[in-house]
């Protein structure tokens, strides 16, 4: 076939692959527009997911008449002055957003300059152009998008349900209006019931905004950043490391007022945690970089969501120290590493995992069924349960007692002692730590992270044998979520039962839980909710619920573990230690950390200088 130059129409469907993928990447452009018209009130209403109609209405300054029949044209913009690609101060630039819409959509501009006496009208029609003609309005851009990729069922495939296309689209609204606190967002439209975020503006206007829109919560639980180091100004708010989520979707950054995902933020936020919160928990940051425009080139990525930093080493080290230096000032010390010589002594769990069918043929001899052996199975609910509701109730009965527990010493015979892999239990420490002494040596064991292996390995075993046991609330607990985790949860409702959960739509921003997984007892059902809707939005597009079981669990299990700050008798604790022999996996936690670390005697003797 020879060569031939392609039509201008087709060009801009090309484009459109890039630009245009689904109906929230319309309401990005189509947004970035108005704000850089220099709107105040932008109004978006969505029906169909977006599918079916998006309107973008706005009170910037609006387009003369020829203005408009370029606006639509390719490669036409008004925001480069000179061809300096280096120096853009604008959200838009390359002056295809609007063409590549009108090539997959039926496309209406209308548009009125503060002088103009009417305003006109423009439509696009899959790429046929028709108009101007006069409108009647009021200064500013109304952009309507209706039936997107009708005319082109290849892409139309590719959406997902209206209930996700419409939760797309808040999403991007969200970065938007986090973004531009002065502008007044209002979000509506038969996919949802209708957000409105009024501008905010003094000092504490980004504060204001972010409590908008992702909740008074967050600004409640975060300290401010506002630091300039080398030409980086770092502004926003960082969640306390307490004050995390399963997932990073929390984490929302942006550039020069541009909401980006950047690895060398989402690195930055990582090392400046890292001494504060867990491997597996993304702690909720809003974080704004301000920059010279020319350290910062945005033409990278199609959308403009992509950035690259031309000393991307500057940005780093200027997030850390901002967000160190706030969590810090917080009373949030970095916790030293003077113990590191000392840890370095202890080595990894050494003993062989069990295999994977606990009561089989072990590896050790598997003790006599005490009372606390097997204790979930063994003892009636609530008697001597260590895990079981009425149990945990009385664990506030001690709290007078001094948080070291040193039990009366027991003399182990050594034959005793090496009967156990995991020991005999001699002390609980900070009310999450036995110590634990072994033929070998002592144990350090991490309660809370050797309870959670349990629950979890336990919950896997029930589910392999049908539904999840559950236990009805007395009282349904109402969870009050953003709407799109609602409808998520919502949506996967049945699935979720399989795992003992079940719960359903309370109102808008809201669930109610009726009955809970039996093994899990009163934990933390409102954290666990939260966690599930958190996996649910992270999986969205990957698979259901079902192909999802094992993470669902780590989940579940991980709020219905033992918490630190429970302190447990002598036989509870050997219980414990008896029932992680007996667990597959029970070395590390559902997270990879280890449950527990050995310190040999030679080990010990070692650090006393006493070795041989
Ligand atoms: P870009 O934003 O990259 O310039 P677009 O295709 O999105 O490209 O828009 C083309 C031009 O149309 C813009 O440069 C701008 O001059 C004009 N325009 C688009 N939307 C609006 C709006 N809401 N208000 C005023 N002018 C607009
Ligand atoms: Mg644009």
């Amino acid at each position: 076939m020879p060569i031939r130059q392609l039509p201008e129409d087709l060009i801009n469907r090309i484009a459109a692959g890039e630009v245009v993928e689904r109906p929230a990447s319309v309401v990005k452009e189509l947004v970035e527009n108005a704000i850089d018209a220099g709107a105040s009130r932008i109004v978006v209403t969505t029906a169909g997911g977006g599918k079916t109609l998006l309107r973008i209405e706005d009170d910037g300054h609006g387009m003369d008449a020829a203005d408009l029949v370029l606006s639509v044209e390719r490669h036409a913009t008004s925001k480069l002055a000179t061809d300096d690609l280096d120096d853009i101060r604008s959200l838009g630039f390359r002056g295809e957003a609007l063409a590549s819409i009108g090539s997959v959509a039926e496309l209406t501009i209308s548009s009125r300059t503060e002088d103009a006496e009417s305003g006109l009208r423009i439509v696009v029609d899959n790429g046929r152009r028709i108009g101007p003609v006069p409108q009647a309005m009021n200064r500013g851009t109304i952009v309507e998008v209706k039936n997107l990729f009708a005319r082109i069922p290849a892409r139309l495939k590719f959406l997902k349900s209206d209930r996700s296309e419409a939760g797309a689209v808040t999403d991007v609204l969200k970065r938007l209006a986090m973004a531009n606190p002065a502008v007044h967002f209002v979000l509506n439209g038969s996919d949802r019931s209708a957000s409105n975020w009024p501008a905010v503006s003094g000092a504490a206007a980004l504060q204001s905004r972010l409590a908008q829109v992702i909740g008074d919560d967050f600004a409640q639980n975060a300290v401010t950043l506002a630091t300039a180091r080398h030409g980086v100004v770092v502004a926003g708010l960082a969640g306390l490391p307490t004050y995390t989520r399963a997932n990073s979707l929390s984490q929302f950054y942006f550039v020069n007022g541009r909401s980006v995902r950047d690895k060398v933020l989402v690195g930055a936020v990582r090392a400046a945690y890292a001494d504060y919160t867990f491997r597996d928990r993304f702690p909720v940051v809003a974080l704004y970089i301000a920059i010279d425009p020319a350290e910062v080139d945005v033409n990278v990525h199609p959308a403009k969501a992509e950035l690259r930093f031309r000393d991307a080493g500057a940005v780093r080290s200027a997030v850390i120290r901002a967000i160190g230096e706030a969590l810090t000032a917080a009373g949030f010390k970095a916790s030293t590493s003077v113990a590191e010589g000392v840890l370095g002594a202890f080595s990894a769990p050494a003993y062989p995992a069990p295999v994977d069918v606990p009561g089989s043929t072990l590896p050790y001899r598997v003790p006599a069924p005490g009372p606390y052996s097997g204790y979930e199975r063994s003892l009636p609910a609530g008697s001597g349960n260590p895990f079981s509701p009425s149990f945990r109730q009385g664990a506030l009965d001690g709290l007078s007692e001094p948080s070291a527990r040193v039990e009366p010493h027991v003399e182990a015979s050594p034959a005793e002692l090496s009967e156990y892999p995991l020991g005999t239990a001699r002390a609980q420490m900070f009310d999450n730590f036995i110590i634990a002494q072994n033929g070998e040596g002592l144990l350090l064991v991490d309660q809370h992270a050797a309870h959670e292996r349990l629950v979890y390995e336990r919950f896997k075993a029930q589910l392999a044998s049908g539904p999840v046991p559950s236990q009805a609330q007395l009282i349904p607990l109402v969870i009050e979520l953003p709407e799109e985790d609602c409808a998520r949860l919502e949506d996967a409702a049945s699935e979720l039962e399989r795992f003992g959960l079940y719960l359903e739509r309370f109102g808008p921003r809201a669930v109610a839980v009726r009955e809970t997984p039996a093994l899990l007892g009163n934990s933390d059902i409102d954290g666990l909710v939260r966690d599930v809707a958190d996996g649910l939005a992270e999986w969205d597009s990957i698979a259901a619920v079902n192909d999802r079981m094992e993470a669902i669990i780590a989940r579940m299990a991980c709020h219905g573990s033992v918490r630190s700050g429970r302190r447990l008798r002598v036989d509870e604790m050997n219980a414990l230690l008896r029932d992680m022999e007996a667990t597959p996996h029970s070395g590390q936690c559902i997270h990879g950390r280890p449950t527990y670390v050995e310190l040999k005697q030679k080990d010990i003797e070692r650090l006393f200088g006493r070795s041989r």
